[in-house]
């Protein structure tokens, strides 16, 4: 067994500097970074072995082979599954999802039937369920979960009989943690009959699975997430049910004998990976799992359990915030929002900081719905984390509510509106060129961020009455909301636009400095790239910040189409 505090030295991308800092990585339930032997495994491969497998009959592919299966083997020890072709390779755990889906789940449900999932899964195990069920005329089913973030056992088996022929539930939750009580529930639903499918994605990486001691018939998980590379994945079925499956895409690799009268297919785990399959990604994944297997899983559960009481600790200190998901078993996945602050800002501005965490809903929005929140900042530990890495982070967010305390809170509106908001008279108290002074003036990007901060104070909030879904502007990462008013004599249009999260708002304030009362023939010659090009912000605008900002302008711009 390793030691685990030797462990991150071997991850060489942790060694770098973000904005400036030493980068601090907190979004392993989005991906987990590599350690060097996976790395060396891919270089390895393509430097050595590269060959198509299973085909040709010569030196290389029969090497490239070899590992492939070798690499097989080793993920059914990783599961302690009994026989290696229950272990399917697929792109990730969406695609394993699907090809349960798709395959069993178009050979067997029917109207009449169940499928049980619950309110917190990700949306790979929520889309694909709707989809059959919708093709098959079977239901959909959903457990919810409580306030802690657990899922209601009474519920669930009330839920549970004779009709239900599916429980398609995450091991871990990716949003807040929760472990879920998986090995009562298979139990439970195999009582009734049901086939049990579990979502191992935020599971594996953090504590030893065994699909035979649980009795699951589908277990799968994306490699990424499990210091793995990116495109490669597994799906676990029981023997007997993979077999009784049909194919669910077809092509080469997967069957036995093709004429144009008709084609047979080739048993599993074959059957299931129609074309060539991803050689290296597998063997990258084979080696992330011999890393994993070679830690004290003990060591591991003790070193991340202490992140996390670490971070809860931390965290709950801090004024106005609040943590989401406070199940009695959990990952060291670690989901708030804070009362002053969007949690898109502080994404932002803890990533100024060299500290990645995810914001947004997670690809969970019914969890969200359910949680009645829009989104969360995620902070999500893996075995190279450290305390001190969770020490400077608990301090970052609690700068950061310090610093906002002294912004003020946002000036909320009064509703319902007695007046049109300033934007919508003529009144420019935001000359351009001057804006461009002041940011200019200022040396660092992080001085830059906070003035945009701050410019977004002011700017005429929209009243509650005005915020209506008809006003909301889609493909922007937070709520934006829009309106127009166009001067006829004048011949000059007047823009209110709002958001709830403070630097967009102060970039739109930047876009409303340059257009708000110009002509519409001015505003169709906008340039944005250009503009914030000027402004010495273009490349800090992350891709999503600079989409939601270009949808902006376009509406601007589709409105002064109008009235030309
Ligand atoms: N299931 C869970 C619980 C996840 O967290 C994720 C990814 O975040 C997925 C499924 C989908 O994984 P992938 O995008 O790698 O297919």
């Amino acid at each position: 067994m390793r030691e685990l505090t030797e462990l991150r030295t071997e991850f060489p991308i942790l060694q770098q500097h973000v904005n400036g800092y030493p980068l601090i990585y907190l979004d392993n339930a989005a991906t987990t970074q590599k350690p060097e032997a996976v790395i060396n495994t891919i270089n390895h491969y393509y430097r050595t072995t590269n060959a198509n497998v299973h085909r040709a009959s010569h030196c290389l592919s029969a090497r490239a082979t070899h590992a492939f299966e070798d690499a097989r083997d080793t993920v059914r020890r990783f599961l302690h599954a009994s026989h290696t072709d229950e272990i399917i390779w697929t792109r990730g755990a969406t695609e394993a999802i699907n090809l349960v889906a798709q395959s069993w789940g178009g050979n067997t449900l029917k109207t009449g039937d169940e499928v049980l999932i619950s309110a917190m899964e990700h949306h790979a195990n929520i889309v694909p369920w709707q989809q059959i069920c919708h093709a098959t005329g079977a239901a959909l089913k959903v457990i919810p979960v409580n306030g802690n973030g657990e899922l209601d056992k009474v519920a669930f088996r009330q839920q549970l009989g004779a009709q239900t022929r599916l429980l398609s539930i995450c091991h871990v939750s990716n949003v807040i943690g929760t472990i879920n009580p998986v090995h009562d529930m298979i139990r439970d639903a195999h009582a009734v009959g049901a086939k049990v499918l579990i979502d191992g994605s935020q599971a594996v990486a953090h504590f030893p699975v065994d699909v035979q001691a649980l009795d699951c018939d589908f277990y799968l998980f994306s490699g990424h997430k499990a210091y793995g590379p990116t495109g490669i994945g597994v799906l676990y079925g029981k023997r007997e049910l993979l077999q009784a499956m049909p194919p669910w895409q077809t092509g080469g690799e997967m069957v036995e004998q093709v004429s144009f009268s008709g084609t047979t297919f080739t048993p599993p785990p074959f059957r299931f990976e129609a074309g060539t399959p991803n050689v290296v990604g597998a063997l990258g994944l084979a080696t992330a799992l011999d890393f994993l297997m070679a830690c004290d899983p003990q060591q591991l559960r003790v070193h991340e359990q202490g992140m996390l009481t670490l971070a809860t600790d931390g965290l709950n200190q801090i004024p106005g915030l609040t943590i989401i998901g406070t199940a009695q078993e959990k990952t060291a996945v670690l989901s708030f929002v804070m009362d002053t602050l969007h949690h898109q800002d502080i994404g932002t501005l803890l990533d100024l900081q060299g500290i990645a965490v995810r914001t947004g809903h997670h690809c969970a929005m019914p969890l969200m719905s359910a949680l009645k929140r829009p989104g969360t900042i995620r902070a999500s530990m893996a075995l190279y984390n450290t305390e001190a890495e969770i020490e400077t982070f608990i301090n970052a967010v609690s700068t950061l509510q310090k610093e906002t305390q002294s912004l003020g809170t946002e000036p909320r509106p009064r509703s319902p509106a007695k007046r049109l908001p300033k934007a919508f008279t003529h009144e420019t108290e935001l000359a351009a060129e001057s804006l461009l002074n002041e940011l200019q003036a200022l040396r660092s990007w992080q001085e830059r961020y906070r003035h945009i901060m701050m410019l977004g104070k002011r700017l005429p909030t929209l009243p509650d009455s005005m915020r209506f879904e008809e006003h909301r502007l889609h493909g922007c990462e937070s709520a934006v909301w829009f309106q127009h008013h166009y001067d006829k004599t004048a011949m000059r249009l007047y823009f209110s636009i709002d958001s709830d999260a403070r630097i967009v708002r102060g970039l739109i304030t930047l876009i409303l400095s340059a257009l708000n009362g110009r002509t519409p023939e001015e505003i169709a010659a906008f340039d944005m790239d250009a503009y914030f090009e000027a402004l010495r912000l273009m490349n800090h605008l992350s891709p999503s910040r600079g989409n939601g900002l270009r949808a902006i302008v376009k509406e601007i711009q589709l409105t002064a189409h109008r009235y030309r």
